[in-house]
């Protein structure tokens, strides 16, 4: 695999479309425990990000990343803006002068993008937070990698980790966002975050695969 500036543009638009899609989605499963918002407040905010991305001339995949980033920091309300927003900044400042990766460095963005995730929102797995889905995927990229796999076998293992990741998340109670004023409540609901999180790796495993 190799993408270049392009085809990640082309990516992140992709992104936009499929979170747009399942918007409502979103926002009745944040319903259930949240308050309904998380599909309105991605859609707002890739909305902007494409929108910034269309009327740019993006020299490399960094800044393409960051744009996205604080596209989503600064038009997102919700607890899921700073996250994500944090999530794209810093595997954007991972690939800051490149034109052209591979599938090592898109195991660095997703790293430094968990990582990001981690260090602003202090949640752990087993939490109902996006982090039950983005977690396993990265572990799972890397064994996959480290099998001497594909690119794209190594992407579709990741996103069905994700996929997995979120079911998980419907077993477990909440104990960050808030989803977590509910306790043990939260039981039986899917989260909302791990959803749009397996969906955007979904969509870049459908991109690169085709
Ligand atoms: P808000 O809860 O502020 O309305 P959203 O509805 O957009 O924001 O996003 C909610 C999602 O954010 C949750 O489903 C969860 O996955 C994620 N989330 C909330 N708090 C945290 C946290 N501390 N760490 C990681 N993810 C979190
Ligand atoms: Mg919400
Ligand atoms: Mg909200």
């Amino acid at each position: 695999m190799s993408l270049n500036v392009e085809q990640t543009l082309r990516i992140i638009y992709k992104i936009g479309d499929k979170i747009e899609e399942n918007k409502q989605y979103l926002t009745e499963l944040d319903a259930a425990i949240g308050d309904g918002d998380h599909g309105i407040n991605l859609s707002k905010g890739f909305r902007a990000a494409v929108e910034k991305l269309r009327n740019t001339q993006v020299k490399d995949i960094g800044e393409t990343m960051k744009i996205v980033g604080m596209a989503l920091v600064s038009n997102v309300g919700g607890a899921s803006g700073p996250l994500y927003g944090t999530a794209f900044m810093k595997s954007g400042q991972a690939m800051i002068g490149k034109t052209e990766i591979d599938i090592n460095d898109f195991y660095k963005m997703l790293y430094e993008a968990l990582s990001g995730i981690k260090l602003r929102g202090k949640a752990t797995v087993g939490e109902k937070t996006m982090v039950d889905a983005i977690e396993p995927a990265l572990n799972e990229l890397k064994n996959a990698i480290d099998e001497g796999f594909g690119a794209i076998s190594a992407l579709e293992r990741a996103k069905n980790a994700a996929l997995s990741g979120m079911h998980f998340t419907k077993e477990i109670a909440a104990t960050k966002g808030r989803a977590s004023y509910l306790g043990e409540r939260s039981i039986g609901h899917q989260d909302a975050g791990a959803t749009s999180s397996y969906i955007i790796l979904d969509c870049i495993y459908e991109e690169v695969k085709n």
